[in-house]
């Protein structure tokens, strides 16, 4: 049976068709997230009969089609997405008759989570939590084999989760919550405000205001012996750290999974963790959690898409 998995991010929505090997087709459109719903809806429909053209596959053959969005669905089928600014619209009704599919709509990073658990780091695990770093922190927490979202499906954000009491402000109206001091974000700007001590350091090399600076330059950075970027990548270890130690000690996962563009980073990034983690262990039974990368990067959105569909029709 062949799913139609449709990644819906803030900047991008990636396409395919999957069955249970994996992608057989995918493509790729602009988001354009300022648009209107009902543009960036006409976007992913007219993306969704393009890539079912371009494919051999029988259009019967489709089951039916999961949505990964950078938010939830409310139980009465409304889509709430802040990056979007969609307070409430019908996706899942508007896609299945225009499509003439099911369709089931499910947060972003319980997509992530059920790819990995499907094809990936996470398959098998009973017990996991999923992180992905990135503009923000998305999170799933896996009970059980099954992701724990609540009574009415809008747990799992582990990203705003309140980490520093009257903190940085958060773009959900709170302050001090995780994803400040964890997302990808977060490390460009504590690397910024290192860079006002540290005048040589290589981050300048993008530009006086340092607007361009990616994450990926302050891993760069810390490869290269940067001063300013190893402080920051040290600091962004620390708050990163805290928090996996406290949702290991929540829900004693088997395993810590973490996606996202700044998991990227590889070993630099997982030797450090796992070092402050053990510092931090509350007894060593908590110490036997293992912290793993996710493995499916750009792919993930679309197998976990694909299998939202799968669980639910
Ligand atoms: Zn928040």
């Amino acid at each position: 049976m062949i799913y139609l998995g449709v990644d819906l991010g803030g900047t991008h929505i990636g396409i395919g068709l999957v069955d249970e090997n994996g992608i057989i087709i995918q493509k790729e459109a602009p988001t354009l997230a300022h648009r209107p719903y009902q543009q960036v809806l006409e976007t992913i429909v007219g993306a969704c009969r393009d890539l079912i053209e371009e494919s051999a596959v029988d259009q019967n053959d489709i089951r039916a089609i999961g949505v990964g969005i950078p938010g939830i669905e409310t139980p009465s089928g409304m889509s709430h997405a802040k990056n979007l600014a969609w307070n409430g619209v019908p996706l899942r009704a508007d896609m299945s008759r225009l499509l003439g599919k099911n369709t089931y709509i499910d947060n972003d990073a319980h997509a992530a989570a059920l790819a990995e658990m499907g094809y990936g780091n996470l398959k098998g695990v009973s017990d996991a939590i999923m992180l992905t770093l990135g503009t923000g922190v998305g999170g799933a927490m896996i009970v059980n084999g099954k992701i724990l979202s609540g009574y009415n499906h809008a747990g799992g954000e582990l990203g705003h989760v309140t980490f520093v009491q009257g903190g940085i402000p958060c773009a959900c109206g709170r302050r001090g919550c995780l994803e400040k001091y964890t997302a990808a974000s977060a490390l460009i700007r504590i690397a910024k405000e290192y860079a006002l001590r540290h005048l040589n350091t290589c981050l300048y090399e993008k530009g006086e205001d340092l607007n361009d600076v990616t994450a990926k330059d302050v891993v760069d950075g810390v490869r290269n012996g940067d001063t300013a970027c190893k402080q920051a990548f040290e600091d962004y270890c620390e708050y990163l750290s805290d928090g996996i130690v406290s949702f290991i000690n929540m829900l004693n996962p088997q395993k810590i999974c973490l996606g996202g563009g700044l998991s990227k980073a590889g070993d630099i990034l997982f030797d450090k963790v796992r070092e402050k983690c053990r510092e931090r262990y509350f007894s060593p039974l908590h110490m036997e959690t293992e912290i793993v990368p996710a493995l499916l990067k750009n792919d993930a959105g679309i197998l976990g898409a694909a299998m939202i569909a799968k669980q639910n029709d």
